[in-house]
């Protein structure tokens, strides 16, 4: 281990300082003033460390990790796409980062004209009326839209409708959504292909069901033919239909959830419309709904007046808010730089690009994994582990063994649907040249999985830590300094 690996309290030494501060910068009446229980006894433990370490060690550090501008990222159910550089650009221009929200609307005409339009193209590309860009994140997302939904019954005086129909390969923040929304979780099952059974659907559509929460392609990256008739299977039982949009890749400038007879959806900003993501944000989880429901939408509003002007309004038929004013604004500038960057030409490209990477990867790696579903898929797709099952490699070998070769591993085992998951999205910013080098990657692991097992069992060996613990981890995090060093005392 290089000595700048070190965690930051090992190269602590007493006495040594990373700062200088001006003399008599702090008022001493006012220190004496403090009331007793916020003074501190006694001095904090940190890290004593000169600027120059400091400096090393995070360097040193960042360089340690992964990320899109990195490498390779096909993370299934995930969209790791590259961001384009000029969308931050945008997102600091100090005009728009040194608001106030407090701000009154006449001297943030911008900043609320950014906000309308950019609801307004989310809703011409989603087919939807309204959205509102309030929510942080993509199940903050869900919750909002569920409880438009709950909304939308409980005004007409429908007050049986608690259950909401997930099907059973459904993203793991849906039922969770609904559950914290307050409706109660009823499955459908999937067929082997991942698309809702029909059959199984029919006998649940009573007059307790809210709605159904749906995605489409579904969770294996496989087109629902069948929405049409599901849309009116559950309108006719007199339930919504909730469209989970956090991956709006395949669909882009193609298909819309709106004609498809959604009425509620939201969009993952930070996965559709380039914002980094993976560290836990910041995020932003548009909601839109159909005309008819957009009243119901949270507050705060912005509304266009007649004479051009925008306006903040807080409206009554809203059923409340969800979010400290406006949400996560520079995700919203991203993703605004990002559509207009594109245009209405390019992102009409998104869609096809991002099947065609899917379905070129997906074909010439076939033949080594197993590939349970035929056929054309979407954006992703999922491999049930190696063909060959007599080697004892397992999905996680092969994604260990990844990392050594510089690439992220998929997403493996999401969905639930099969033993090996191993769920592949390339995205369509990726050059046919990455997809071949990962291509070739993966035969060479298939290869050593049959020739020298021990190799991809033994992975990774390159990178700074091996094979992790994660059941440990989970269960007995450490998590400060002061923990590790108890623990290390224990086991002494
Ligand atoms: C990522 C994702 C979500 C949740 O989004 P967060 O922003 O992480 O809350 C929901 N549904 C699907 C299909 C997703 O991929």
């Amino acid at each position: 281990m290089k000595y700048y690996d070190k965690l930051i309290f090992e190269l602590s030494r007493p006495g040594r300082k990373g700062y200088s501060l001006p003399k008599n910068r702090f008022d001493r009446n006012a220190l004496a003033a403090l009331p007793a229980g916020l003074k501190r006894g006694e001095a904090a433990e940190l890290p004593e460390v000169s600027e120059l370490d400091v400096v090393r060690h995070y360097t040193n550090l960042s360089s340690k990790n992964f990320g899109v501008d990195t490498g390779f990222y096909p993370l299934g159910s995930c969209t790791m796409k590259y961001n384009p550089k000029i969308d931050e650009e945008v997102a600091a221009h100090p005009g728009f980062l040194t608001l106030h929200p407090l701000q009154y609307s006449g001297s943030v005409q911008g900043a609320l004209e950014l906000y309308y339009n950019l609801q307004k193209m989310l809703s011409e590309l989603a087919g939807l009326e309204e959205f509102t860009l309030n929510p942080y994140a993509g199940a903050h997302g869900e919750l909002t839209g569920l409880m438009v939904m709950k909304a939308y019954h409980q005004r007409r005086g429908d007050l049986k409708r608690t259950k909401v129909i997930v099907p059973n390969s459904a993203h793991g923040t849906n039922p969770a959504s609904a559950m914290v929304a307050g409706l109660q979780v009823v499955e459908v099952k999937s067929k082997p292909n991942g698309s809702i059974d029909v059959e199984d659907l029919k006998p649940l559509l009573d007059d307790t069901v809210a709605g159904i929460m749906m995605t489409n392609p579904n969770t294996l990256g496989m087109f629902e033919t069948e929405i049409l008739e599901i849309a009116r299977l559950v309108h006719e039982a007199g339930g919504l239909l909730y469209y989970d949009g956090a991956n709006l890749n395949p669909l882009l400038g193609k298909v819309r959830p709106g004609d498809m007879g959604f009425d509620i959806m939201h969009i993952n900003l930070h996965k559709t419309f380039a914002t980094p993501h993976g560290g836990g944000g910041p995020g932003s989880g548009p909601v839109g709904v159909r005309e008819g429901l957009e009243s119901l939408l949270p507050n705060p509003k912005v509304v266009k007046r007649e004479d051009g002007s925008f306006e903040l309004v807080c409206e009554e038929g809203a059923f409340g808010n969800v979010s400290s004013f406006l949400g996560n604004y520079a995700v919203m500038m991203k993703a605004y730089a990002y559509i207009l960057s594109l245009g209405k030409e390019n992102i009409r490209l998104v869609g096809p690009m991002a099947t065609l990477n899917a379905n070129y990867i997906k074909e010439n790696l076939k033949d080594d994994y197993l590939l349970p579903i035929q056929g054309v898929c979407k954006h992703e797709f999922v491999f049930d582990g190696l063909k060959d099952k007599s080697t004892g490699v397992t999905t996680l070998n092969v994604a260990k063994r990844l990392l050594d070769y510089g690439f992220h591993a998929p997403t493996i085992y999401f969905p639930l649907l099969f033993h090996e998951s191993m769920m592949i999205e390339p995205t369509e910013t990726e050059s046919k040249e990455t997809l071949d080098e990962f291509i070739e990657v993966m035969h060479k692991v298939a290869h050593e999985a049959r020739e020298t097992p021990e190799l991809v069992l033994d992975a990774p060996v390159t990178t700074l830590v091996r094979k992790l613990d994660e059941t440990t981890a989970a269960k007995n995090p450490i998590l400060t300094y002061r923990a590790l060093l108890a623990q290390q005392d224990g086991n002494d």
